[in-house]
C-alpha cells in the first residue's frame, strides 16, 4: 500500500527534496497534501505534477490564484494559518513531513500527534519551543516521530539495535558554518551574503543563518534532548568541518558508532519516510578516498556565543527556548534584510530573554502568548538598534 504523505513546506529546501524522493518511489509514497507559505507559483507547479488531494497556501491573499489554477484539475485548496493543522488530521494522511520554517511547525505537529499520525520531523523549532509538551502528547498517542534533521537521523540510525541503558553520550557534529575560521572582528562585520555561503549544505536562508551563528547547533542539542530523552549533560557538540559523519553515539563499553555519508538531506528524508528502513535510489554514494581526512574541533563559544544558549535553555526550562526561538526569528529576518549586524542576532536574543516573564510549565496557550510577546519585544529591540546605527 502506498503511504499517504502531507508535505508541509513543500516549496522549501526539505519540501522539494521530499517530493524528489516521492517521485522516485511512486509505488511506496503519494503526496496527498502540499502546503506552502507564499510561493504560490511553485506550489501550483508541484500540484500539477503530484496531483495531491489538497494544496494549501498560508497567505490568504494568494488563495484565489491557487484556487483558480487548481480547481480545473479537481484539486481542493485552502489557506490561512490553521489550514495545515486541519489537513494533517485527514483520512488521506498517514505521515506528515513538517518542513515549514520556524514556529509555524508547532501547531500542525500537535494536530498530527493528536490524530495519531506519524511525523517526519524536519521542523526542529517544534521540539525547541515545546519539546516537553510534545513528549507529553506523544505518551497518549500512537503517533511516532522520525527525525529528518541529519544529526538526529544519524543518532537514530546509531541507536538501532542498541539497549538504551548502554548509551553514554550523544555526539552531535557541526560543520562550524561559514565563519568557522573567521576572526571575531571579521565575524562582527559579516553580511547576509557572507553568512549564506555555507560550505557543505545547501539549505534555506533561515537555517543557513542559524548555522552561521551556531544557534542551529544549540537548537539541535535541545532537539536531541527531547527526541531521545537524554539528559543535557550527556549530549555534546563537536565541530567536524567535512560533514561526512552526521553524528555519533558513545556507549558504556567505549564504542563509538558514527553514521556517515555524503551531506545530502535526501538520505535522512528517505529514512524517515520509510519509518527507519532503507531503500535504494536516494542519495549519491560517499567516496571516502575523495574525502581523505576527517577532523574534529572543540566548538568556540567565544566567537559563537549562541551555542551557549542550549544549556541555558535546558537548565532554565519552561518558556525559555520559546523566547530564544521567537527573538531569533525576528533577528534573522532583520539581518537578512541588512537592518542589523551579525552579532546583533545574539544581542537581540539575550535582551529579549531579560525582558520576558518566565513561565515554568507552559501549555499550548502559553507558547502562543510567549511567542507573540517575545517577537514584539525583539522587533522593538531591533528597531532601536537600527535607529542607533
Ligand atoms: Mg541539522
Amino acid at each position: 500500500m502506498t503511504k499517504q504523505i502531507a508535505v508541509l513546506g513543500s516549496t522549501g529546501s526539505i519540501g522539494t527534496q521530499t517530493l524528489d524522493i516521492i517521485s522516485r518511489h511512486p509505488d511506496r509514497y503519494r503526496a496527498t497534501v502540499l502546503a506552502a507559505g507564499s510561493r504560490v507559483e511553485q506550489l501550483i507547479e508541484q500540484a500539477r505534477e503530484f496531483r495531491p488531494d489538497l494544496a494549501i497556501i498560508a497567505r490568504e491573499d494568494l488563495h484565489a490564484q491557487l484556487r483558480d489554477a487548481l480547481a480545473p484539475l479537481g484539486i481542493d485548496t485552502a489557506c490561512g494559518p490553521h489550514a495545515m493543522a486541519q489537513a494533517v488530521t485527514g483520512a488521506n494522511v498517514d505521515m506528515a513531513v513538517t518542513a515549514t520554517v520556524g514556529y509555524s511547525g508547532l501547531e500542525p505537529t500537535i494536530a498530527a500527534i493528536r490524530a495519531g499520525k506519524d511525523i517526519a520531523l524536519a521542523n526542529k523549532e517544534t521540539l525547541v519551543v515545546g519539546g516537553e509538551y510534545i513528549n507529553r502528547l506523544l505518551k497518549g498517542s500512537t503517533s511516532r516521530i522520525y527525525p529528518v534533521d541529519s544529526e538526529h537521523s544519524a543518532v537514530y540510525q546509531c541507536l538501532a539495535g542498541e539497549r538504551r541503558d548502554t548509551v553514554r553520550r550523544l555526539i552531535i557534529t557541526a560543520s562550524g558554518g561559514p565563519f568557522r575560521t573567521w576572526s571575531r572582528s571579521a565575524i562582527a562585520r559579516a553580511t547576509a551574503a557572507d553568512a549564506l555561503r555555507h560550505p557543505n549544505w545547501h539549505m534555506g536562508a533561515k537555517i543557513t543563518i542559524d548555522s552561521a551563528t551556531m544557534l542551529n547547533k544549540a537548537f539541535e542539542l535541545i532537539e536531541a534532548r527531547w527526541l531521545f530523552g537524554m539528559e543535557p549533560d550527556r549530549i555534546s557538540a563537536v565541530v567536524h568541518p567535512q560533514s561526512v559523519i552526521h553524528s555519533m553515539v558513545e556507549f558504556a563499553d567505549g564504542a563509538i558508532k558514527a553514521q556517515m555519508g555524503t551531506p545530502d538531506m535526501r538520505l535522512p528524508i528517505a529514512y524517515a519516510l520509510g519509518e527507519a528502513t532503507r531503500h535504494g535510489d536516494v542519495s549519491d554514494f560517499c567516496d571516502l578516498l575523495q574525502v581523505g581526512t576527517l577532523t574534529f574541533e572543540e566548538p568556540d563559544t567565544e566567537r559563537f556565543p549562541c551555542l551557549t544558549l542550549a544549556r541555558y535553555a535546558l537548565e532554565r526550562g519552561g518558556n525559555t527556548a520559546c523566547v530564544i526561538n521567537a527573538a531569533n526569528e525576528i533577528a534573522v529576518a532583520a539581518f537578512l534584510e541588512g537592518r542589523i549586524g551579525f552579532n546583533d542576532i545574539y544581542r537581540t536574543i539575550t535582551s529579549t530573554l531579560e525582558a520576558m516573564p518566565f513561565v515554568a510549565a507552559p501549555d499550548y496557550a502559553d507558547y502562543v502568548a510567549t511567542n507573540t510577546e517575545a517577537r514584539e519585544r525583539a522587533a522593538r529591540f531591533v528597531n532601536n538598534l537600527n535607529h542607533s546605527l
